[in-house]
């Protein structure tokens, strides 16, 4: 059966890395692999080209696909649009509109890059960590939400941090899942001691745990967790959270690899349809110059085809080519030692393209 992929390149330096993305899908169809690639607007370009940056034929296309590629998304260009009609809104859109709730943040160290992290070497070296963060409920979309002016003419913030049990479910399961395919080690994270919703999340883990024996379930509150990632980050191996923990603690676990062109990403709905991006942005500052690293969004392919295509042997293959081309010492700008020579976007895809 033919597998659909809508590629959405989006802003920046999205089309330059999505190339080298579609280089690998496109290797991987010329082997045999029935793969279907088609390709859309979203962000900014999208709004440049039909005035709104979710165009109705992107979604209907997304709809149809089994899984999205994206780049990234927005650039300062886009910054003084209404919110509705920024490049951002886009890609939320997208996740909201596909219900996407489960993400998938891998924070992974290639030995070969271990001077790269602002952590010592020991510590990192051979880090493999991965966060999943709920990403459709929490506190980000909780209601009621806003700002409004209390009777003495002072202003009051206030948002509402809600979880249903079904929502802490799904996400649990998709988590228990993973880590049945990996290290079999679940942390679930939450502030259980300060909110009711959390304790409520704690609960609900705890109870799925026994339709997961296999997996071993602990329990950690969020600032323990915090120091935990930088002071012994092996520790872990599939860590599940709220979404606005998830998004906290995500950005940290990238960071003690130091090098953010590395790192893809996925968000999985109920039937692990997905989008997979790479974690950074459209990178203003480098797009055009065929220097960013498209490492992330091929790796992002990988995950697609563990998550989504259920082929983890050709997953395997991308991630073991990407490996063998930092042990011959190809390096893009971002991840280059101090006087160390850069190969370019395509350069450094073409590499990959030989490895595979
Ligand atoms: P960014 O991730 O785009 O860039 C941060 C820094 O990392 C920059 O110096 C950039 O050059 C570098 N960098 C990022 N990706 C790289 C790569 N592949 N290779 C080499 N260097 C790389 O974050 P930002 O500068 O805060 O945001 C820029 C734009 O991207 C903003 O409009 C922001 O809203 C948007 N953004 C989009 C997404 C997304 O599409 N998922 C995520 C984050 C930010």
């Amino acid at each position: 059966m033919t597998r659909k992929i809508l590629v959405l390149p989006g802003d920046g330096i999205g089309p330059e890395i999505v190339a080298e993305a579609v280089k690998v899908l496109e290797k991987l169809v010329a082997e045999g692999v029935e793969l279907e690639l088609e390709f859309g607007l979203i962000g900014g370009a999208a709004y440049d080209a039909e005035g709104h940056p979710l165009p109705p034929g992107t979604l209907a296309s997304a709809r149809a696909a089994d899984a999205v590629l994206l780049g990234a998304v927005g650039g300062p260009r886009y910054e003084q649009l209404d919110r509705a009609l920024r490049p951002e809104q886009g890609l939320l859109g997208l996740r909201a509109e596909l219900e996407l709730f489960a993400n998938l943040r891998p924070a992974i160290l290639y030995p070969q890059l271990a001077d790269a992290s602002t952590l010592k070497p020991g510590v990192v070296a051979g880090l493999d960590i991965m966060i999943v963060r709920e990403l459709t409920g929490g506190i980000y979309f909780g209601q009621p939400r806003g700002i409004r002016v209390l009777e003495n003419g002072e202003k009051e913030g206030f948002n509402t941090l809600v979880y249903r049990e079904s929502e802490i479910e799904r996400i649990g399961r998709s988590a228990f899942e993973i880590a049945r395919k990996r290290g079999k080690k679940l942390c679930s994270v939450d502030k259980a001691n300060v909110l009711e919703v959390t304790e409520l999340w704690r609960q609900v883990m705890t109870r799925l745990a026994r339709d997961y024996p296999d997996v071993e379930l602990s329990h950690m509150y969020v600032d323990n967790a915090a120091m935990q990632l930088v002071r012994a980050p092996k520790q872990f191996d599939v860590i599940v959270t709220t979404n606005m923990f998830g998004d906290i603690l995500s950005d940290a676990a990238a960071m003690l690899t130091g090098s953010i062109g590395m790192l893809p990403s996925a968000s999985l709905d109920a039937n692990a349809k997905g989008m997979y991006e790479p974690i950074h942005g459209s990178a203003p500052d480098i797009a055009g110059r065929g220097v960013a690293n498209p490492l992330a969004t091929i790796l992002s392919v990988a995950m697609m085809l563990r998550y989504t295509l259920g082929l983890p042997d050709q997953a395997r293959r991308i991630e073991t080519a990407v490996g063998t081309v930092l042990d011959r010492g190809l390096r893009t700008a971002d991840i280059a030692a101090a006087g160390e020579s850069a190969v370019g976007t395509s350069e450094m895809g073409d590499a990959v393209i030989a490895a595979l």
